[in-house]
């Protein structure tokens, strides 16, 4: 009994944040709804968070989570403004899916992948998100936020770094919250991959434009990519440093195309750094 009485206030609150999304802010942009009750929004530094009052902890969890990470990447990307932007917390990852058609302008197609877990990545400063989003998944999508201030939306043209910078940047957000142990056994599990899918890797210029990554971000092809992403950016960091990376997010911002922007940067091809990928025997050195 307890439990029907539970799912009917779960429904007559869901109903209560789609009405809010169809009313407020699909058709005058952001929009604190009023007749909703204890539906609250707080000012951060940078951001705003809106949430209702029975998701106070998670919500607290999350903008405390995003200022952390704010805080960790502008010691390396000081010179890089954010817009202020608004962070909206859903009761589930249903709500999520109805918020994104009717507050976040995706189709249903696209909002559906987020279904069962994660969040689309900050656009237009809305950051959508459900209330159990991880804390790695929250570094990610706020570093693409910093991906999009640096290169605009000259990130589609080159995919492989937007996304892995969101990995690789959420790591080590990660790895300095996080005990030896859990780092350690993070990089088991890297190496692991690494030796079982060396063979697999796909070549950059084939997950460079954004057509071509959400082509490939399916099944088990999906974690391929993002973990390939990963290493690759985490081998540049490395061998060239997040100042290179980013002038070649600024090159390709500039008009040039993601290979002659590694070229004339990196001074060597998108081949080349898939070679020296596949190449890769250990990530012991990289993270
Ligand atoms: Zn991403």
């Amino acid at each position: 009994m307890r439990d029907i009485a539970c799912r009917i206030a779960t429904a007559i609150i869901s109903i209560a944040f789609f009405s809010f999304c169809f009313s407020g802010c699909a058709s005058v942009g952001i929009a604190v709804p009023s007749s909703y009750g204890a539906f609250l929004s707080e000012e951060k530094a940078g951001f705003a968070i809106k949430y209702y009052d029975i998701d106070y902890i998670q919500a607290k969890r999350i903008s405390d989570t995003i200022s952390n990470v704010m805080a960790f990447y502008r010691t390396n990307f000081a010179d890089t403004e954010l817009r202020k932007f608004t962070v909206y917390v859903y009761h589930t990852q249903e709500d999520l899916v109805h918020g994104l058609v009717a507050c976040g302008g995706l189709s249903y197609e696209s909002a559906r992948r987020f279904a069962r877990s994660g969040a689309p990545r900050p656009l237009k400063g809305l950051f959508h998100v459900p209330i159990t989003l991880d804390l790695r998944t929250i570094a990610h999508e706020t570093m693409h936020m910093y991906v999009e201030a640096v290169s605009g939306s000259a990130y589609q043209r080159i995919k492989w770094l937007d996304e892995g910078l969101g990995e690789y940047m959420s790591y080590l957000f990660w790895k300095q919250a996080s005990p030896d142990s859990a780092v350690t056994a993070k990089i088991n599990e890297y190496n692991a991959f690494l030796s079982q899918n060396r063979d697999r890797f796909i070549s950059l210029d084939r997950i460079c434009a954004e057509s071509q990554w959400t082509g490939l971000n399916t099944g088990s092809t999906s974690s391929l990519i993002y973990h390939q992403a990963f290493l690759v950016v985490g081998m540049l960091a490395k061998q060239d440093g997040l100042e290179k990376i980013k002038q070649v997010l600024v090159a390709v911002r500039d008009g040039m195309a993601a290979e002659t922007a590694c070229q004339s940067v990196l001074s060597r091809s998108q081949a080349d750094i898939y070679e020296e990928l596949v190449n890769l025997e250990k990530v012991d050195g990289l993270l």
